[in-house]
């Protein structure tokens, strides 16, 4: 098995058959790696644009990628049937987090027919490099950056560019050396021709406004006083406001007050339910929530 580290820098630019701006991928950088993870092979290409003239000046700063070099650059087509090239065989794939795939597919479904990237077996580098960082005792919390990852990993980077392609791929390549443990990493491989991976990709997690939503257990909007354990009473109905719902609650043990809270996100494999009690404070005691009907 060989693995391939693509890396790619795209600019944003306004494409007017969709009305929007679109991320165009200008370069794109990867290298072939041994069993041994030393590099055995590189790509490097930068790429003309298929509808614009020009490069943002943010994208030059960032990439050193000029007009000039885009325009004289090969076509999108060209550089995908290349890197299928380079990518033949049995590989795995792997970028620097999941989101060179979105731009992927992007680019793939706007700008080319009948061509797509050669991905079969897939790793999000990223999120491999930070479990391994984190297993080494480093706290991380967000997603890090390539040039974060090299610092904690003690890897040198003062001669490489970063933010060209084929640098990146280059430091990802060392990261991985650094990193790698067979056992581990086999379990973040992705089969892509499996449907459920671009769904997966593609699904966008969403805050579940119904409050009748049969994705939410019933029990979920039960509270007991967080004071004395007894049950509490609910106090008014239940309104939904900044992505959760808001009922309020009385003790009548404690003689206190309390707001619930109950937020329901829906992600691709299940949905995160958080709840929360809290006292109010006097001031706060008069609400807009709407009260319960008297029961007769
Ligand atoms: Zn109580």
């Amino acid at each position: 098995m060989e693995y391939i580290i693509l890396d790619m820098e795209w600019d944003s630019a306004y494409f007017v058959p969709e009305k929007r701006f679109i991320n165009q991928i200008l370069q794109i950088g990867a290298v072939k790696l041994n069993d041994a993870f030393d590099i055995v092979d590189t790509l490097d290409l930068t790429i003309h644009s298929s509808f614009s003239k020009r490069v943002s000046k943010r994208f030059t700063n960032l990439t050193g990628i000029t007009k000039e070099m885009m325009l004289s650059g090969v076509s999108l087509k060209q550089a995908v049937e290349a890197f299928n090239d380079f990518a033949k065989g049995d590989t795995v794939v792997m970028t620097w987090s999941d989101s060179d795939l979105y731009a992927i597919l992007d680019n793939e479904r706007m700008l080319l027919k009948d061509v797509h990237f050669r991905i079969e077996k897939y790793v999000d580098l990223q999120k491999y490099i930070q479990n391994e960082l984190r297993l080494k005792g480093h706290e991380i919390t967000s997603q890090i950056s390539l040039s974060a990852a090299a610092e904690l990993l003690d890897i040198k980077i003062d001669d490489f560019e970063l933010h060209t392609a084929k640098d990146d791929s280059t430091i990802s390549a060392l990261l991985l050396k650094k990193c790698y443990n067979k056992e581990r990493f086999c379990t973040y491989i992705k089969d892509t021709s499996n449907p459920e991976f671009y769904k997966r990709l593609t699904f966008k997690s969403y805050y579940i406004k119904d409050f009748e939503s049969p994705e939410i257990p019933r029990e979920t909007f039960y509270f007991v006083c967080p004071l004395c354990g007894g049950e509490l009473k609910q106090r008014s109905k239940w309104s939904f406001h900044n992505h959760s719902f808001s009922a309020n609650f009385d003790c009548k043990n404690c003689d206190k007050k309390f707001i619930g809270r109950v937020s329901a996100r829906k992600t691709f494999d299940s949905v995160k339910l958080r709840k929360k009690i809290l006292e109010k404070k006097p001031r706060e005691e008069k609400d807009d929530l709407q009260p319960l009907p008297e029961k007769v």
